[in-house]
């Protein structure tokens, strides 16, 4: 049986800088030259995703999410994707499936508006339809670089859902403390993993080995979604860590294993986060190659193009600064200059939330900006930044 791929065209129709239609079009063409494509099959897409949507998101938020023009189109064609992916596998017609659609899902719960760049809750209501088709338990993974609030939030006190999630709790959406572990009968079946800033495939590898692994052997999942972010891939523009493209591979690896163990080998993975396209394309072209069980990631053709340069640490995303473990304590003030050096703000380092400082973006008129990291021991370090590059929608 073949590995499911499906691009959703559709999907493509909304714009949202910085998650953007090239994230899933750089994905179809590297599968096409490094020759997989041909060698992935595709499946429907589900005809009434809006009516599985509403087991999960409210009426009200669903009619909210279809009024956007544009982007409540392309959300409500992401989520057919994944449950027609998941009929199929369900089905036998495939024996498991990437759906390469946006946007994201990972963050939406019911708040009649998009929330981190997500509307509807793709691999959740995809774990609600798989038990409609009679997998009773689902286990969601979330390798994204940040916290999948929706899932936690959407089955918290649910022990048919199992939510894994690995992110860094200091980034957006500032949730996912490793505490939180489900209440009620849902207790023990949320695992929150926070990993540093920096972190590495062995890292990742190690909190699936010691924490996921051992909680499956009792929780024995019947379906397995996988919310693939690749953010958490080196060289992102937003996440700051640096899995690499062997890591997606190993990992998916390591999920194929549980799911033959358990169940049949039915895996449906979905894209979410990942903002560097030609960095989504190479990390998603691992995962799928490993779906596919193809005996190593396909030959890069064309190294580097297009990649971002290795980011600067600390690293500064979206009125966030990131230090690698230890560092902040030693910095004394972070401070902001338009191009004209002229002060936007000066702030003391106070408030350090999992090695992280939101340093409270102020509404920007469109330019260049330098933020500078002012140590207690007088060193600085600038990084450069265009608003208009960076945060216009
Ligand atoms: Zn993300």
């Amino acid at each position: 049986m073949k590995t499911g791929f499906l691009l959703v065209k559709e999907c493509l129709e909304h714009k949202h800088h910085p998650e953007v239609p090239e994230r899933v079009v750089a994905i179809g063409e590297r599968l096409e030259k490094c020759g997989l494509l041909s060698k992935l099959s595709s499946y429907d897409l589900h005809s009434n995703p809006i009516d599985v949507v509403t087991t999960l998101h409210t009426k009200e938020h669903a009619a909210a999410i279809e009024a956007i023009p544009g982007s409540g189109k392309a959300a409500r064609f992401a989520v057919a994707g994944v449950l027609g992916a998941v009929k199929a596998v369900s089905e036998g017609k495939i024996k498991n499936a990437f759906c390469a659609i946006r946007p994201p899902g990972h963050h939406a719960t019911n708040l009649c508006k998009e929330q981190g760049y997500c509307y509807y809750a793709n691999t959740s209501v995809a774990a609600r339809y798989a038990q409609s088709l009679g997998h009773k338990k689902v286990l969601i993974i979330d390798w994204d670089f940040h916290h999948g609030n929706g899932a936690e939030d959407f089955f918290y006190d649910d022990p048919t859902v199992f939510t894994f999630s690995t992110h860094h709790a200091g980034g957006y959406p500032f949730t996912g403390l490793p505490e939180r572990i489900g209440e009620g009968a849902g207790k023990g079946f949320n695992m929150n993993c926070h990993l540093d800033v920096g972190a590495e495939d062995s890292d990742m590898i190690n909190v699936w080995k010691t924490k996921l692994l051992p909680a499956m052997e009792s929780f024995k999942p019947d379906f397995i979604l996988i919310s693939a972010g690749f953010d958490s891939r080196e060289r992102d523009k937003l996440g700051c860590w640096n899995i690499s493209d062997k890591g997606y591979f190993e990992l998916t690896r390591l999920a194929m294993q549980m799911a033959d163990k358990y169940c049949n080998g039915r895996i449906v993975s979905a894209l979410e986060g990942g903002y560097n396209p030609i960095g989504v394309s190479r990390g998603a072209v691992a995962h799928i190659a490993a779906l596919m069980n193809e005996p190593a990631i396909p030959d890069d053709f064309d190294p580097t193009p297009g990649e971002l340069q290795p980011k600067d640490k600390p690293a500064m995303r979206f009125g966030w600064i990131f230090f690698p473990d230890g560092e902040a304590e030693k910095i004394a003030s972070i401070e902001m200059r338009r191009s004209d050096n002229s002060l936007v703000y000066n702030l003391p380092v106070t408030n350090i939330k999992m090695n992280a400082v939101n340093t409270k973006l102020p509404s920007l008129e469109v330019g260049s900006y330098i933020n500078r990291l002012i140590y207690k021991d007088g060193r600085t370090i600038e990084s450069a930044f265009d608003y208009e590059q960076v945060f216009k929608g």
